[in-house]
């Protein structure tokens, strides 16, 4: 049992994961756990590919160094464009950010993706394939789906979270006086 959540942030890139998990780490004490970040500084990864940009992924590498870093005892914002590698059992809130087409165009070229990626992100997003993943993958009451077009509604979305984990705790408590 875990006396603090495990929630995964996730979504097409450009959808705002690190801006959302950094602002509810901040708030809420929460470990921001940049999926990211783990492959690249212990090398999960087999290699990188020159057109996308982007590492290989080695999951079952990942998967190995996040169980390393305990990350299934709780207390982590875990911020990745997948959410299918984990098991169900580590995980108690799944969120999906979604935005507009044009709002992703914009992020992504901003961030000078190459056209192949910036396309296929784009694609991705409009066929939901994150928040499908997300379905097929954890229990439908896990899953929040949520926009993130304008800050406002990342205002809205971290308040929404942080008043999420508080009732999580309190129920965490009350089965434990049981
Ligand atoms: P991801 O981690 O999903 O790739 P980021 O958090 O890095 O996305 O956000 C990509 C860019 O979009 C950043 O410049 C960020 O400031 C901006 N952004 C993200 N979410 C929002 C939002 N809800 N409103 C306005 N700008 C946002």
């Amino acid at each position: 049992m875990r006396a603090e959540p495990n929630i995964i942030i996730t979504g097409t890139p450009g959808v705002g994961k690190t801006t959302h998990a950094e602002a509810l780490a901040e708030r809420t004490g929460l470990r921001h756990v940049s999926v990211n970040e783990v492959v690249k500084d212990k090398g999960c990864h087999e290699g990188w590919d020159e057109e996308f940009k982007s590492w290989i992924v080695d999951e079952d590498k990942l998967l190995d160094a996040l169980e390393e870093d305990n990350v299934k005892a709780g207390g982590c914002i875990i911020d990745w464009h997948g959410c299918e590698i984990f098991p169900e059992s580590w995980i108690d809130l799944v969120v999906v950010l979604r935005v507009d087409s044009s709002t992703l165009y914009d992020r992504l070229s901003a961030r000078k993706y190459p056209e192949a990626k910036l396309q296929e992100n784009l694609d991705s997003e409009i066929m939901e394939v994150l928040l499908q993943e997300a379905r097929d993958s954890y229990d439908e009451q896990m899953v929040v789906e949520l926009t993130s077009n304008s800050t406002d509604e990342m205002d809205s979305n971290v308040d929404r979270i942080e008043a999420w984990i508080k009732q999580w705790k309190q129920d965490q408590a009350g089965d434990g006086e049981e």
